[in-house]
């Protein structure tokens, strides 16, 4: 804590809400501009739509919602629509306002005309979800999963996911929702915050037992009910490698706005909190993602009327502790410096050697050098471990991430390095690792990137009409059956309407939703038989193409 200001630049800042630093040049900064604006309720369910309109089954683990005020009416005729197509469809929502958490405001119907709007869905906006009526239930209570992830970095995509996380219970028994027990919170809803004043909430010193218990524990018994686990993980690294694949688009805006490409700043990194419900059939469903998790590993106990003290929390205190002492392991600023330095791995090899090649040779040479005993003996451990993990047979594709571990684990067995005696990483690299299965999901975010070439002065979020008809120049878009007279009416058509949603009114001009809107208008007119996706993605290669044409040859007239 600097109560005074800060006077020395620092490696690491751990700033307690969000980033709001401007005077920051250097170190890494352990939240993402944007971020929490980004997971509130209402951007998170139109990032999350917009990947749905594109790839419908890949993005089936999040309900189907609703923004209100504005999309009352459509809610109210899709409901409608299905009740009609499905009279057996006995449906419950879930109204959640923007921006709350812990609970508040949130409230079940059964109707679209049980919405409460008592002046406070005006002036406090809400998303209305499908609720999830058949939860897997552990003791006959509802409990959710939450799991600690780790951005490492938005460019490239670097993604961590904990092995352990908490189950958070409810304090009354399941049943499934009925007007008579839409209201009993102890039921349905299963936040901390408020099932800690239940008198049933149990605190326990075992992470099996109690109101909060680790994720592992219930893994461990659906194991021993015969549960496929195994899939249930892959399904959970699934669903948050698309959750942040939908949010990286409008992430990157934020970024170039606050932290310019080309200019000293920053890089960011950000412990994210999901919140996840498992169904019946073990189907894990996304609730809502959080930018400024607890951390705590205390809670208050009354020990006599009135009078509190904070107890350690042993769940919390093994699954968060590890979340944050790896999250410093792996953002160590000492350790890139080490690596640096050291130069053990080949990067950027001037010999032309393939990188494993190489590294070998450097082992065997510096096996024979019988004054680097310590360092030779941590060679070969690496050699040993990148022997054990069968990596010797694609050297090339090992990742600077599996070099890292490799690095630590060969420090650490040599005893000699400033992880030795540390537990092994809790936090699983899942991106780049899995990138192969999910690359292509991430269209948005090269409309994104088009969206911030055009955006023009740094500094902005929002595109104005010079940019959106330069773009439209530039990529060749305009031709007889859409003039420039059309591409302005679709600008304003679009920018009015998004701008009246209430979302940001500070500056004017196009988001980026906005944008993507546009582009899918353009795409679809463009390709007219194609699914969306691959409209979408051929309008991208025709735009990239162009683009990269013009850059060579505004390349080649500069030279000339
Ligand atoms: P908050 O940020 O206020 O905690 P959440 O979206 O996490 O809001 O919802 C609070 C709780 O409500 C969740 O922990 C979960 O128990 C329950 N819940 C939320 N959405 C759904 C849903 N679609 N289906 C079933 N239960 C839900």
């Amino acid at each position: 804590q600097f109560p005074f200001g800060r006077r020395l630049p620092c490696d690491i800042y751990w700033h307690g809400v969000s980033f709001h630093d401007n005077d920051i040049f250097s170190g890494q900064v352990n939240k993402f501009p944007g971020m929490t604006e980004m997971v509130r309720k209402i951007t998170l369910s139109r990032a999350v739509r917009t990947m749905q309109d594109l790839f419908p089954l890949e993005y089936n683990f999040y309900p189907r919602s609703w923004i209100l005020p504005e999309e009352f009416p459509l809610f109210v005729a899709e409901v409608r629509m299905m009740k009609d197509s499905d009279p057996s469809w006995k449906p419950t929502f879930i109204v959640k306002p923007d921006g709350g958490c812990q609970g508040d405001g949130i409230y079940l119907i059964k109707d679209p005309s049980d919405i409460r709007f008592t002046g406070s869905i005006q002036s406090r906006p809400a998303v209305v979800q499908e609720y999830i009526c058949k939860p897997l239930l552990v003791d006959k209570l509802k409990f959710d999963i939450r799991l600690y992830v780790l951005l490492k970095s938005l460019e490239p995509l670097e993604i961590y996911i904990a092995k352990d996380g908490l189950s958070r219970f409810c304090t009354e028994p399941y049943q499934e929702p009925t007007l008579k027990n839409l209201h009993q919170v102890f039921m349905h809803l299963t936040n901390y915050s408020l099932n800690i004043h239940s008198g049933n909430f149990i605190h326990s010193d075992n992470v099996n037992t109690g109101s909060k218990r680790t994720f592992s524990s219930i893994l461990c018994r659906l194991s021993s009910r015969g549960a496929d686990v195994k899939k249930l993980w892959s399904d959970i690294i699934s669903l948050v490698i698309k959750t942040i694949i939908a949010l990286t688009p409008e992430l990157k805006v934020y970024y170039q706005s606050d932290i310019p490409a080309g200019k000293p700043g920053p890089t960011c990194f950000q412990i994210l909190g999901f919140d996840i419900l498992l169904m019946k059939n073990l189907k894990p469903m996304l609730l809502e993602v959080n930018a400024n998790p607890s951390m705590r590993i205390e809670h208050e106990q009354e020990l006599s009327p009135g009078v509190f003290e904070n107890v350690p929390s042993p769940v919390d205190e093994e699954v968060k502790v590890a979340v944050i002492r790896d999250t410093l392991r792996l953002v160590d600023p000492q350790k890139k410096k080490r690596k640096d330095t050291q130069g053990s791995i080949c990067r950027g090899c001037p010999s032309g050697f393939p990188r494993f090649a190489c590294w070998f040779r450097k082992v065997s040479s510096s096996m024979k050098d019988k004054q680097h005993k310590h360092h030779s003996l941590k060679l070969s451990l690496k050699l040993k471990f990148y022997l054990k993990l069968g990596w010797c047979q694609a050297p090339e594709h090992v990742s600077e991430a599996q070099e890292e571990l490799v690095d630590a684990r060969a420090e650490n067995a040599a005893g000699k390095g400033p992880e030795a005696g540390l537990p092994s990483l809790c936090l699983k690299q899942v991106f780049p690792k899995y990138a192969k299965q999910f690359n292509y999901l991430r269209l948005v975010d090269r409309v994104a990137a088009l969206f911030i070439r055009f955006l023009g002065v740094k500094g902005t979020t929002k595109l104005g009409p010079t940019g959106f008809r330069t773009f439209i120049r530039n990529c060749k878009l305009s031709n007889s059956n859409f003039s420039m007279a059309a591409v302005d009416i679709l600008y304003i058509d679009i920018t009015r309407r998004w701008n009246s949603t209430g979302t940001d009114h500070k500056e004017s001009g196009m988001c980026l939703q906005a944008f993507v809107e546009a582009f899918f208008c353009l795409a679809q007119k463009k390709y007219k038989s194609l699914p969306l996706h691959e409209q979408v993605a051929s309008l991208i290669d025709f735009c990239e193409y162009h683009l990269a044409a013009l850059d060579e040859k505004r390349l080649l007239g500069g030279r000339g």
